[in-house]
């Protein structure tokens, strides 16, 4: 216990050898690597609980396993988090570092030192250089003080999970709070996001991020919802010169200074037309111009929708924050593909079939926008479950935008998981006839069902906990597709 004592917090000690870690480390450190042997012995997925069995005998085991890296970055907000985490990993490993992370998903505190501790040798010696971890939002109190980020990246703050999170405010006062207690850490934010953009606040090593908006004005869908759009300052409705989607876009407050802050790193030229396209150029802030001397990024990417337009710029701007040469991030964004449930390809029944994780009505509306305009006859399966991992409340289904699912070229509704019948409801209420919704709770038999529809293209929308049985059942009886768009495959266009 003596040993805790006389580590200084808030300097990172690089040289393990030098912290004296103590008997509970070490018992809590086999305790968790023997958890993790038998998980794999019984074939459960163990992304959590050596985690949790070490940190029951050693809180403060992540501050020992976090200070043996020479570099820390970690990513929170609420969505696209794990395809940014992903992707700045990705390119470290083009780079030649070595990397560990908590890419799953598995990112509360026990998920962060699971996978510590799986990085470790036998003797307690971490193998990698570097950790990109995906935060939590209601984790980062926990988890950053321990680990020392030198990097953190926002995403954005969108409404999810009432019942973990009862307020944005209180998330983005925890990490205001958080990263008071960190100095040294920089900060990249999403300057579209007024509710991002907070965080940093009267804080000096922050950058930032943006994607200009070509459509200028751009007309606000009905339905669309926006949080955040209020100041954080003075509490006034913001103003806005145009919305990308949510509450992002080009805001000002009109009675206080607040407005979007001018972007380090501005997406330009995006093309979401299908695999996504955009430049990336690094902007001098003091001039206001484009800085072509410092390069310019072509950025040629397989990943869909105009909301993976965010991650890429993030997890890119991330990249040219830590010194990953710019070539590397060009040459590799290409062959890099998607974690599982984000529009993941499958073919099923001989039909192409996307997987998609939602998991809040920001979510939901992105999903919907970017698979609608894709041609051909659809089926859709959505599961819903309403577990601590999915969230419990599940109210958020009303605020979505399922009134998009109401047109003729879909043909049926698989509505599955633990609240499918609630499901059913909200799609009768968004105008579907009763006809084509069909409850079928199970997994393999909504899967079942889905497979009897004669239609092009198969969509499934599934909550968290449910999302890795679909992929799991769908890499047994459909087939995985790596790269749909090298294989010539059904692509989604
Ligand atoms: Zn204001």
């Amino acid at each position: 216990m003596k040993s805790k004592k006389s580590i200084v917090l808030g300097e990172r000690v690089v040289n393990k050898n030098s912290i004296n870690k103590g008997f509970r480390f070490w018992l809590a450190f086999y305790a968790g690597r023997f958890s993790a042997f038998l998980c794999r012995l019984f074939r459960l997925s163990g992304t959590s609980l050596p985690g949790v069995v070490a940190l029951k005998l050693c809180p403060q085991l992540l501050f020992y396993l976090g200070s043996a890296y020479e570099k820390v970055i970690a990513v929170t907000g609420t969505n696209g988090k794990t395809t940014t985490t992903n992707l700045i990993s990705y390119y470290l490993q083009q780079a030649g570092e070595t990397v560990v992370g908590n890419g799953e998903g598995a990112n509360m505190i026990s998920g962060v030192a699971t996978a510590l501790i799986k990085d470790c040798n036998l003797l307690g010696t971490a193998q990698s250089r570097t950790v990109v971890l995906e935060v939590d939002e209601g984790s980062v109190g926990k988890i950053l003080p321990a680990v020392k980020p030198d990097l953190i990246v926002v995403t954005n703050y969108f409404r999810d999970q009432l019942d973990r999170y009862s307020e944005l405010d209180q998330i983005i006062t925890l990490l205001r709070k958080t990263i008071d207690g960190l100095p040294e850490t920089e900060l990249l934010l999403n300057a579209d996001d007024p509710l991002a953009v907070a965080v940093g606040r009267g804080r000096s090593a922050v950058r930032y991020y943006g994607v200009k908006g070509e459509r200028d004005c751009k007309e606000v869908e009905e339905n669309e919802i926006r949080e955040g759009g209020f100041c954080p300052d003075c509490g006034e409705l913001l103003a806005y010169n145009y919305y990308h989607y949510g509450q992002l876009g080009d805001y000002r407050c009109t009675k206080c200074s607040f407005k979007r802050p001018e972007p380090d790193f501005v997406a330009l030229d995006v093309d979401d037309s299908d695999l996504l396209h955009f430049s990336l150029y690094l902007q001098n802030k003091n001039t206001g111009e484009q800085e072509p001397q410092k390069g310019s990024l072509d950025l040629h990417s397989q990943l869909r929708g105009f909301y993976n337009v965010y991650n890429i710029l993030a997890a890119s701007a991330a990249a040219v924050i830590i010194g990953i040469p710019q070539q590397i991030i060009e040459a590799s964004l290409p062959d890099y593909s998607t974690a599982t449930g984000r529009l993941e390809q499958f073919i099923y029944q001989g039909r192409p079939c996307t997987l998609a994780l939602i998991k809040n009505p920001i979510g939901v509306n992105e999903v919907i926008k970017t698979i609608l305009p894709q041609e051909g006859k659809k089926a859709f399966l959505i599961a819903i479950n309403d577990l601590a991992g999915d969230g419990k409340d599940v109210s958020w289904l009303w605020d979505a935008d399922f009134e998009k699912l109401n047109q003729s070229m879909i043909s049926k509704v698989v509505c599955s998981g633990r609240r499918a019948a609630e499901m059913a409801v909200r799609l009768k209420y968004a105008g579907l006839v009763t006809s084509k919704i069909v409850i079928e709770p199970g997994c393999r038999e909504s899967l079942e069902v889905l497979g009897l529809q004669k239609v092009d293209q198969y969509y499934i929308l599934a909550s968290y906990t449910s999302l890795f049985n679909y992929a799991k059942l769908l890499r047994k009886m459909g087939k995985a597709v790596v790269n749909d768009a090298a294989q010539g495959l059904p692509s989604l266009s």
